[in-house]
């Protein structure tokens, strides 16, 4: 058997036990070969089974990004989209936009790492990534790639703190903050600080209401 084929399996029955433990805490999973893959899945498959959609909007992703997913809500007819990060906008404006992306029907995001026995880890600066997450929405479509895998909670913190935040940071290279000159975490006190709320989602609930789409390649920081 060639290498590839080897991760290839290992890869396949990998993402299969985590989609299990996922829907042991009553998710609802799906398995996409890839990004774009994803995005055909979601549109084709999901977005169809919503009942009632008329709001949609998400919380920023880099993976979400990937499977091209925005661009295609944006073009349903009778669906509002609501984008919360318009360039060049005041604070306070995006700020309104966020807080209305909390009670959509259908809001799209990432999750900053996902444990084998099924729990989402998410770290954020203001909060309206995992508030939609936790509660608002009718409906949550979350896109993880195989990257975040981690075997549990405590290396969930660790791989967020360690790689996710400070990728992050420098990401976003407004923000003025130790890390995106170290490439590790100082536990900073910077008014641009982006760790500042944690969400441990052990269980989906109400039961299905949050969908998670497993991508079968690195995506995301
Ligand atoms: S706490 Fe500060 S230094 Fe640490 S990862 Fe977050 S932003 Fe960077």
């Amino acid at each position: 058997m060639e290498k590839s084929e080897i991760y290839e399996k290992y890869w396949d029955i990998k993402l299969e036990k985590v989609k299990k433990a996922l829907e042991k805490n009553n998710f609802t999973v799906f398995i996409a070969s890839d990004a774009e893959a994803a995005g055909a899945l979601i549109m084709q498959e999901i977005v169809p089974q919503i009942e009632g959609l008329k709001i949609a909007s998400f919380g920023d992703s880099m993976t979400l990004r990937a499977t091209g997913v925005l661009e295609a809500v944006k073009q349903l007819n009778g669906v509002e989209f609501i984008d919360p990060f318009p360039k060049g906008a005041p604070r306070e404006e995006k700020v309104a936009l966020r807080r209305r992306a909390l009670l959509t029907d259908l809001f799209f995001t990432g999750s900053n790492a996902l444990t084998e026995d099924g729990k989402l880890v998410n770290l954020d600066m203001d909060g309206n990534r995992i508030g939609g997450i936790a509660c608002g929405p009718r409906n949550v479509i979350l896109t993880i790639g195989r990257n975040k895998i981690v075997p549990d909670v405590e290396r969930a913190m660790a791989r967020i703190k360690e790689v996710a935040a400070p990728l992050n940071a420098i990401r976003h290279d407004s923000m003025k903050t130790p890390c995106q000159k170290t490439g590790e975490c100082m536990d900073c006190r910077s008014p641009d600080r982006i760790c500042n709320q944690w969400l441990i989602t052990e269980k989906c609930y109400p039961p299905g209401r949050i969908r998670v789409v497993l991508i079968n390649g690195e995506a995301g920081l």
